[in-house]
């Protein structure tokens, strides 16, 4: 049983899935001077997912990671192989990024189950859909028009009334909504172990405890150094997501950090196969999001964002047992036996952004929905920094936008969370 943790290190995984992975990845610090085709910054899946991509292309690849594998966002994530944006539905991620782009998202999920196919990944994968339960009535008349909208892009998607909501989630509450059969749920951090061994043994130099301290542009590539080395490579790729920092400050200026946290119940028991008895994922059309799902063992995994700080590892804990209350009023007085928080990487549009400089490529921009995101994007960014044509690119790259005022920005961004409540809870 894992007690409650009073505070989460931002260089550790969720305490829930290290011990519930199998899958273990570790590997020495970079010491001393080496060379490689590409080198890769950042080791979450959007990293790992790019050095598969420049082995793929024939390219010898070093990643380097500044804490361990798995330690970021990709450690702590609820786990929802969601194949699709976090505010765009296809039509407008055409009108906006683009045909190539619409095909990438809807193929994601595949490619992350394809990857766990690829190197036996033991991730406690489950396929048995992803869910978005409408909590308005007309959220549900455009649930159903979304499912519309991704089956005409290919994807396995069906509307659903409330009676069919209420049966997959195991509770009355919700307006209807719309299925994507080919979402799912994994143990984000044992697949981000999986992949690292996976990247490894098809050859790339995985360091950890290797944070990249500077990046420096030579004549025939880039000089990357860490506390104990360097690495000299033709191509550079950045994967650090909402971890971005000074290495591109721009880049670090062009999105908002925000700290999701998350929180599980003890194994519920029998009680479990009454919830989501189908063992699908969800989260609900909500702007302050609800969603949860199972682990192998039957705790409910759910989250949330707090608008202040102070007292999170009370308050978060004690609010989604409220809200998990609301839908099975049987958890009530079920404690939560396992909290942690990670960072999303939010951008002002809700898009993801690719940007390159010669010889050099990165993107940021999951808001929220990247497991399967970042699988799909490995091969873009390699393209990319390899100098692939901009009219190649599932995604074209753009001038960085920093946001005005970012410091202050990100100290305020969560305080717009009581606006959200206010609106979720008026709209109809
Ligand atoms: C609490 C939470 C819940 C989430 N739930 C879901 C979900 O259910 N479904 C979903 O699809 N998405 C979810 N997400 C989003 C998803 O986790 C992310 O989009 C995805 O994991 C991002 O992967 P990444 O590789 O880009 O970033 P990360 O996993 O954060 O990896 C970036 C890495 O870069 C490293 N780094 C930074 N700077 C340096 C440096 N200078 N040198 C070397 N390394 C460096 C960091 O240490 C870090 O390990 C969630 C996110 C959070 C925080």
């Amino acid at each position: 049983m894992l007690s409650p943790a009073p505070s989460w290190p931002l260089d550790a995984p969720s305490p829930l899935w290290a011990k519930l992975s199998r899958e273990r990845f570790s590997t020495p610090r970079l010491e001393g001077e080496i060379r490689a085709d590409a080198v890769v910054i950042g080791g979450g899946i959007a990293g790992l997912a790019t050095a598969l991509a420049f082995l793929d292309r024939g390219c010898s690849v070093v990643l380097l990671e500044a804490a361990t594998v798995g330690a970021g966002a990709s450690g702590r994530a609820n786990g929802q192989v969601i194949g699709t944006l976090t505010r765009h539905g296809p039509e407008a991620i055409a009108a906006t990024l683009g045909q190539p782009f619409l095909d990438l998202v809807a193929g994601s999920a595949d490619q992350l189950f394809a990857l766990v196919a690829r190197f036996g990944i033991d991730c406690d994968a489950v396929r048995h859909g992803w869910m978005q339960p409408a909590h308005s009535p007309g959220r549900a008349r455009r649930a159903a028009g979304l499912a519309a909208q991704w089956a005409r892009a290919g994807a396995p998607t069906e509307a659903l009334d409330a009676a069919a909501v209420t049966r997959r989630i195991g509770a009355p509450g919700y307006f209807g909504g719309w299925l994507h059969r080919g979402g799912g749920h994994i143990n984000p951090y044992a697949f981000t172990l999986g992949l690292a061994r996976g990247v490894a043994a098809q050859g790339a130099h995985v360091f950890e405890h290797s944070p990249a301290g500077r990046i420096r542009p030579e004549a025939d590539g880039w000089c990357v150094t860490t506390p104990a080395g360097s690495v000299r490579a033709r191509v550079l790729a950045l994967a650090t997501g909402a971890h971005s920092g000074p290495l591109w400050p721009q880049l670090a200026r062009s999105f908002v950090p925000v700290t999701s946290y998350q929180a599980a119940t003890g194994p519920l028991g029998p009680r479990a196969d009454r919830i989501l008895p189908g063992d699908e994922a969800f989260s609900d059309t909500r702007q302050d999001l609800r969603y949860m799902r199972k682990d192998r063992e039957g705790r409910i995994i759910s989250g949330a964002a707090l608008a202040l700080q102070p007292g999170a590892a009370l308050r978060l804990p004690r609010l989604v047992r409220q809200r998990l209350a609301l839908l099975f009023p049987e958890l009530r007085d079920t404690d939560m036996s396992a909290f942690w928080g990670g960072r999303i990487a939010m951008t002002v549009d809700r898009l993801p952004h690719l940007h390159r400089a010669p010889g050099m490529a990165a993107w940021v921009g999951c808001n929220g929905r990247g497991l399967a995101l970042c699988c799909a994007m490995g091969g873009v960014l390699a393209d990319a920094a390899l100098g692939r044509p901009e009219a190649e690119l599932a995604l074209r790259p753009t001038q960085i936008q920093t946001i005005p005022l970012h410091a202050a920005v990100r100290r305020t961004a969560r305080l717009i969370l009581p606006w959200y409540r206010w609106r979720d809870r008026r709209e109809i």
